[in-house]
């Protein structure tokens, strides 16, 4: 059960630096330099360009250092610019320092819902099935968790508080993460395409462990989920109904 390192991602929740422009401004053609106590609190307000005729968007990013490029100031600015990026007219005014609305919050983090009981879905708004699913695809004759029909991306979150005893490639299961409850059962999320958890992390109710994925032993993208009463492969129970004992409407 040793877990390797090399999918670990620990960069997932940082949050991307606002991309923050300071405009010199300029008193006239003199070009003086302000005394550095006027261009104090005057920054909170947002920074912006004024469109000249011949200006592109991608020129406007590049002189103003804009992060995110064209794109972040064609994101920030669509009321004003309208739908072809190609196409600024002159006079209109960009904010320059708008936050990348898509690195902010990505439209598909789940809102996790976490009952009274602290116990939530793996992944949000689909159910799995299939456990106890007799066939030679397993090693044990028969399905040993549940399967939730989800694409490659979707955020898994842990079920209940724990403790991560694996996090890396488990062979057929792929990419996987196991994390212990209290209770004494263990909860594994297996075909991850990514971890953002380690071994010995303690996470809550719904905290991110990584992202679904088709890793290991699989025809297409789900997350196989299994619940077990130790840490053994064949000591698993029905993971729906472990759910739905402990409070999720699933
Ligand atoms: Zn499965």
């Amino acid at each position: 059960m040793s877990a390797r390192g090399r999918h670990r991602r620990q960069g997932s929740r940082q949050l991307s630096r606002r991309a923050r422009i300071s405009l010199l401004i300029t008193a006239g053609a003199a070009g003086l330099a302000l005394p550095l106590a006027a261009a104090g609190p005057a920054s909170a307000a947002p920074a912006s360009y004024t469109v000249e005729s011949g200006d592109t968007l991608y020129r406007i990013a590049v002189e103003h250092d804009v992060e995110g490029g064209w794109q972040q100031l064609f994101d920030a600015n669509r009321d004003v610019i309208g739908d072809d990026p190609s196409r600024i007219t002159p006079g209109i005014q960009l904010v320059l320092d708008a936050e990348a609305p898509a690195a902010e919050a990505p439209a598909d983090a789940p809102a996790a819902d976490v009952q009274e009981s602290g116990y939530v879905a793996p992944v949000a708004g689909v159910s799995g099935g299939g456990y106890g699913n007799a066939g030679a695809l397993w090693s044990s004759g028969y399905h040993t968790g549940a399967d939730f029909p989800v694409g490659t991306g979707t955020p898994v979150v842990a079920i209940t508080a724990g403790e991560v005893v694996t996090a890396g490639s488990g062979g057929s299961y792929g990419n996987e993460v196991v994390v212990r409850h209290a209770d004494g059962h263990y909860s594994q999320y297996a075909h991850l395409s990514s971890i953002s958890v380690a071994v010995g992390q303690s996470v809550g109710a719904g905290e991110q462990l990584g992202l679904s994925g088709a890793t290991g032993n699989v025809t297409g993208p789900h997350l196989h989920f299994e619940v077990r009463t130790g840490p053994s492969y064949g000591s698993d129970i029905d993971p729906m109904a472990y759910l739905r004992a402990h409070g999720v409407s699933i």
